[in-house]
């Protein structure tokens, strides 16, 4: 603790460090604050199904709008909060307020959609995860199958406190559970049998430079393997930062089940991506 408070002092004064390091510290004293004021915001980036480009759903990203530093991104503060331990109540209110739209897309097109939320270890090990989404899918009347969690293999896998009877208690329910970022993190697989994972985010490193009509190019090779394993354990999967049409098409041939990204939509506020006519002017 006194080194970390050394280490935290010395950022501060010496003119040295760069500014991001310097907000880094700033961003982390600012955390609780920004929750009790309401800063906080959710993007949602819509999700499709890659046979017949239906919409399935969405992933809700956090956003905070600091009222001087702007609207920052959370890789700038998610470390921070992880650390810290704030990041079960802004978890805490992310799952609230995703759900909470969910319903509100049904309410309003009859359509339920799977809305997909990022949560960090803590929230799972010691943070009542499994408490707070049975209490949100009853008080929104979601079915259990409308909600997936999205788990990095870096954050949860093989750590210390592999989180494993939460998550079986929340696969049991129905609920969906995700490794984000699928490919990037951890090369050793066996997690795939021991944790009841049922889908698998596929990173954009994979996506960028996929072409159609390319079967023997090597991302298409890496594609079409981890397709095969992931339908073999009745996975599905999704592939993230679809930014073509070209890219789109190339995975589509090679099978991959759902995609988000840029091409399809990029994140935006909930009244955006609803297209209400109540939309403008609503207050949160
Ligand atoms: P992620 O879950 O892998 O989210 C996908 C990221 O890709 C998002 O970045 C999204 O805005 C971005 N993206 C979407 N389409 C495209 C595209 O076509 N091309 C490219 N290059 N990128 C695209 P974002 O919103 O900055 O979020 C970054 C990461 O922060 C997320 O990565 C997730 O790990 C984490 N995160 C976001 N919201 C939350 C949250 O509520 N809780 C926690 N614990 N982590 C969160
Ligand atoms: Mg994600
Ligand atoms: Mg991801
Ligand atoms: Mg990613």
């Amino acid at each position: 603790w006194a080194k970390a408070e050394g280490k935290a002092r010395w950022a501060i004064f010496d003119p040295e460090r760069s500014l991001r390091e310097v907000d880094q510290y700033t961003l982390a004293q600012l955390l609780p604050t920004a929750l009790d004021r309401g800063e906080f915001r959710l993007h949602y980036q819509p999700l499709i199904a890659l046979a017949d480009g239906r919409f399935t759903g969405f992933e809700a990203l956090l956003r905070w709008e600091h009222p001087r530093l702007g609207r920052l991104r959370p890789d700038r503060f998610i470390a921070a909060a992880e650390e810290s331990g704030i990041i079960v109540p802004i978890g805490q209110w992310v799952l609230q307020e995703s759900c909470r739209q969910a319903r509100r897309w049904y309410e309003i097109t009859g359509i339920r959609p799977c809305v997909s939320v990022n949560v960090a270890l803590r929230q799972l090990s010691d943070g009542g995860l499994l408490d707070d989404v049975l209490r949100v899918i009853e008080a929104e009347q979601l079915t259990p199958d409308q909600l997936q969690l999205e788990l990095t293999e870096r954050a949860v896998i093989g750590s210390d406190h592999e989180p494993l009877a939460e998550l079986q208690a929340l696969a049991a329910l129905g609920v969906g559970i995700a490794i984000d970022d699928f490919g990037t993190g951890y090369s050793n697989m066996t997690y795939l049998r021991r944790l009841p994972i049922t889908a698998l985010k596929l990173d954009q490193s994979f996506v960028s430079e996929l072409r159609p009509d390319a079967a023997d190019q090597t991302d298409a090779k890496i594609v079409r393997s981890i397709l095969t394993l992931a339908h073999d354990l009745g996975l599905t999967v999704t592939a993230e930062g679809v930014e073509t049409a070209a890219q789109a098409r190339a995975l589509r041939e090679l099978g991959c089940d759902q995609a988000q990204g840029m091409y399809f939509g990029a994140p935006v506020p909930a009244d955006a991506l609803l297209r209400t006519p109540d939309a403008p002017g609503e207050t949160r």
